[in-house]
């Protein structure tokens, strides 16, 4: 038993170790993967709830690492957070996604807007909105093809701070969501304070949508579609996976909807081919 329990420990201890040396290789080639052009950004289709039509999409971004093979933002996207990475990351992720999105509209897709992420530290750079300013200069894409995707904790950082930037981002025509909504902290308050144009509803509530059976997250979808319809902002739902979970979505009236039902976030190029597709069906 002793032997077993120290073989234990030992696997234990080698990945604890293999972690670390992951997360640290990560966290030293984050910098130089922007300038090696190891970034990709990947897109998923957000249909709308009635006409089932590509109405916007989310730009999600994946790193094709030479040593440890495409890796999820979930890995890499908090390292950056912490590492101060995210910065510039988060620009070129802004400024590619503004140039793909400029040249969809340039096909004639005009009226459908790309999300693109932001994180909290990006907000509360002091330099961040010039360079945004910038970058919507340089690509020239209309304003009003853009939305960004903010979590609450993000804006509850600092809330008032926050509702200044929004405020002066959506005088520009920028549209604003707020994603994961259900999963903060959820002060219905500040909601009332927010300018928002969108609600994201989180995933998690979308998972365990069943027919015929009321349930909680359920009631919860509802209630914040009413809310979001008294405030006159679109609700889409994140998710999406089966044809269930759509007719109740549908039912209830969510504006949007998006998952792996309708697409998994797909390279640029594809994207662009589903879109033009779509133009000709
Ligand atoms: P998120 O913004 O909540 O994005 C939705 C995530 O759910 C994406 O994961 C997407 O691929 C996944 N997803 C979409 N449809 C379905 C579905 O039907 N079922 C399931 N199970 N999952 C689905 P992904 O691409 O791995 O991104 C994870 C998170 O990383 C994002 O969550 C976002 O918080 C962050 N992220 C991604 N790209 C960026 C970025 O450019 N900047 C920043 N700051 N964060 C990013
Ligand atoms: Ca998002
Ligand atoms: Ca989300
Ligand atoms: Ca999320």
């Amino acid at each position: 038993a002793k032997q077993a329990g120290g073989d234990r420990t030992m696997l234990f201890t080698q990945s604890i170790k293999e972690q670390l040396e992951r997360r640290k290789l990560i966290e030293q080639s984050l910098i130089a993967a922007i300038a090696a052009g190891q970034f990709e950004l990947y897109y998923q289709p957000k249909v709308g709830g009635l006409s089932r039509q590509v109405c916007g999409y989310e730009a999600l971004v994946r790193w094709n690492h030479p040593q440890l093979g495409i890796l999820s933002p979930s890995e890499f996207i908090p390292i950056a957070e912490e590492t101060g990475a995210i910065l510039p990351l988060g620009d070129w992720v802004m400024e590619h996604a503004c140039l793909h999105a400029k040249e969809l509209n340039d096909l004639g897709f005009e009226n459908i807007p790309v999300a693109i992420n932001v994180s909290a530290s990006q907000l509360s750079d002091p330099d961040w909105l010039d360079r945004l300013l910038f970058i919507l200069q340089k690509t020239k894409l209309p304003t009003h093809l853009i939305e960004l995707e903010l979590t609450e904790s993000q804006l509850l950082v600092d809330i008032d701070h926050s509702t200044d930037l929004i405020t002066y981002i959506r005088s520009l025509g920028v549209k604003v969501a707020l994603d994961d909504f259900g999963t903060g902290y959820s002060s219905l308050s500040y909601l009332r304070n927010l300018p928002l144009d969108t609600l994201k509803i989180d995933r998690s509530f979308v998972a365990h949508l069943q027919e015929n059976q009321e349930n909680y997250d359920l009631a919860i979808i509802k209630a914040v579609k009413a809310l979001s319809k008294q405030l006159g902002i679109s609700l889409v739902a994140e998710g999406v996976e089966k044809a269930m979970q759509e007719r109740i979505l549908t039912e209830i009236g969510c504006d949007q909807l998006q998952g792996y039902l309708y697409s998994k976030p797909i390279p640029a190029k594809e994207f662009l081919a589903l879109c033009l597709r779509s133009l000709t069906e």
